[in-house]
């Protein structure tokens, strides 16, 4: 499924939001580029957390996802590492979750973003 995109109104508030937050920064960073590097890396993570979920939550499905696919890949069907495996999103918003993934080679991973990309 492609990922929603936003239109040319939306990307305008997104805009508006992303200098807000950068303007709060610097505001409470002041002078000092170490802390303005600290505070922005903060809501950096933060914001990716809400996007993909915290690291353990991911590698605990990761898991899942192996046993489930008895240690094969979803894409090709051949051995998958865990240690080498990546979560693919039906549906990226609906998150990483067991019902919403499947756990692929990184090339198999690659090879499907190119193909959703075209459709
Ligand atoms: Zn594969």
């Amino acid at each position: 499924m492609a990922n929603r995109r936003l239109n040319a109104d939306e990307l305008l508030k997104a805009n508006k939001v992303v200098a807000a937050v950068r303007a709060a920064l610097e505001d409470l960073a002041g002078d000092d580029r170490d802390l303005l590097f600290a505070y922005r890396r903060k809501v950096f993570k933060e914001l990716i957390y809400d996007e993909r979920g915290k690291p353990m939550m991911r590698r605990d499905v990761k898991q899942k996802k192996w046993v489930q696919q008895g240690g094969k890949c979803a894409h090709c069907g051949e051995e998958l590492p865990v240690a080498y495996s990546e979560l693919d999103r039906f549906n990226a918003p609906d998150g990483y979750t067991i019902e919403n993934t499947e756990l692929v080679h990184h090339v198999c991973h690659v090879e499907r973003q190119k193909a959703k990309r075209y459709t």
